[in-house]
């Protein structure tokens, strides 16, 4: 029988109302704040105690699906997309291999004797990517898009905010967080899922001569998101949670999380010149310093070897971790011109659906957009400019128009991106005229 209303304490502990900070009602029963994170702190504990990787169900496209995809968001970038797309497949490829009765453990470490491998055993070991290229190049878009496909938790991490704290270990760890927020807090999942790690050229040593100037605080976090990439169980502390007793931290499992680390090592080339100059490769011409000076950055970049990335100030282990090295090529204004109008996200396709909903039709004409891509291409970020210009250029036009019955059409042109024209508006008594 139901209690009645009136004596209203906790179904659980007993206490009554004015003992607790909060008490929720069900029908018939009660629980307390207290209750509700003690039964938390217990299925958190579960969830990570089951630490298989939920994979089996992970619909895998194959290399050429995912790159057809990608090629819908992302303009350019052609060989880092064909890059990623086989090495997104064999990752997941070899999760699921795991997940599906392989030997999961990879080192030979373990309690009981292993059982001794097949003669035709091969060990899978997980591999990592490096972006190479500018800023604004789609480093982190080509990440975002391959979570999204794949349908995996993503999170963003930037190395810079490491090494301001130093490296004690909890800064990496909330960049476990992030993911595991991502994921719903859903540990299955976070453990499969993709961290994307910018600006990881900031983490270098700052010298080349390691044995004079240790820069150690960038060696220093190189070792700790060392221990992630390789794979490690991470001790989350649950974010924004008052220390309870039962509410310990949440055990993430690394081993299957996919980094991809982008960033746009400013100065590496000159390493890679320095190298194949004193080898005389490549180029075409006899002196490979004044042949390889004309080359184009992107490809004296691609021709990147370890020493060169130990060169830059990475540890061996840290480039042993990132087996798979891409290049991103700066963007030119034609990719700009693209960027605009043709990716299904495309920024003049998402105002153009924004003004539709006021029954508004948006034209931004070749020269207008030739204009826009003029411009952010002088600002040296690649693409992020665009996004700033455009909400710039639109602000006037939307602030206007849900007031204005009888504007149907807006046009830009070149005239109103330099600023020295409004836009043009369409409106019904126009049409009718016409
Ligand atoms: P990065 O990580 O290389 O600095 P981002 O991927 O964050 O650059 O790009 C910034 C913005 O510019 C993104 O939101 C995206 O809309 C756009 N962008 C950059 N590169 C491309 C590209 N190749 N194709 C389409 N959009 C791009």
């Amino acid at each position: 029988m139901a209690r009645p209303t009136q004596i209203t304490m906790c179904s659980f502990c007993g206490k009554a109302k004015a003992e607790v900070r909060k008490l929720i009602a069900g029908p018939g029963v009660f629980i307390c704040d207290a209750c509700v994170a003690v039964c938390k702190g217990v299925l958190d504990k579960e969830a990570a105690q089951d630490a298989r990787p939920a994979v089996r169900s992970l619909h895998l496209p194959r290399p050429a699906d995912i790159k057809r995809h990608l090629d819908q968001f992302v303009v350019g970038q052609d060989d880092a997309k064909r890059t990623l797309a086989v090495a997104v497949y064999n990752h997941y490829k070899r999760v699921t291999a795991l997940a599906q009765g392989e030997p999961a453990r990879e080192d030979g470490e373990s309690g009981a004797a292993p059982a001794a491998p097949s003669p035709d055993h091969v060990d899978l070991e997980k591999s990592n990517i490096l972006l190479l290229g500018p800023t604004g190049s789609g480093k982190t878009l080509l990440a975002r898009t391959l979570a999204r496909l794949l349908d995996v938790p993503f999170a963003i991490a930037d190395a810079t905010s490491i090494t301001e704290a130093g490296y004690v270990g909890e800064d990496v760890e909330n960049i476990v967080l992030r993911l595991l927020q991502n994921a719903d807090f859903n540990v299955k999942r976070a453990q499969v899922g993709i961290i994307y790690i910018d600006e990881i050229d900031k983490i270098a040593r700052r010298t080349e001569n390691v044995s004079i100037t240790r820069d150690v605080s960038g060696e220093g976090v190189q070792q700790g998101l060392l221990k992630l990439l390789e794979g490690t169980t991470c001790n989350v502390p649950p974010q924004g949670g008052r220390k309870h007793p039962q509410q310990e931290y949440i055990k993430v499992d690394t081993t299957h999380i996919l980094f991809i680390c982008g960033g746009a090592f400013v100065g590496l080339e000159r390493i890679i010149e320095r190298r194949l100059g004193r080898q005389v490769l490549g180029f075409g011409g006899p002196s490979g310093d004044r042949a390889s000076a004309q080359a184009k950055p992107e490809d004296i970049l691609r021709r990147v070897e370890p020493e060169d990335l130990m060169a830059f100030g990475f540890i061996p282990e840290f480039i042993g971790r990132l087996p798979v090295v891409t290049v991103l090529e700066p963007l030119a204004e034609d990719d700009l011109v693209r960027i605009l109008t043709e990716p299904r996200n495309a920024l003049v396709k998402q105002f153009a659906r924004l003004l539709g909903l006021d029954g508004v039709e948006l034209v931004f004409t070749p020269d207008a957009v030739r204009e826009l891509a003029a411009r952010a291409r002088e600002k040296g970020t690649g693409a992020r400019a665009l996004r700033a210009m455009v909400e710039r250029l639109m602000r006037d036009v939307m602030f206007e128009i849900p007031g204005t019955e009888d504007v149907v059409g807006v046009t830009v042109n070149r005239a109103v991106v330099r600023g020295e024209a409004a836009p043009l508006l369409r409106r019904r008594t126009d049409q009718e005229a016409a």
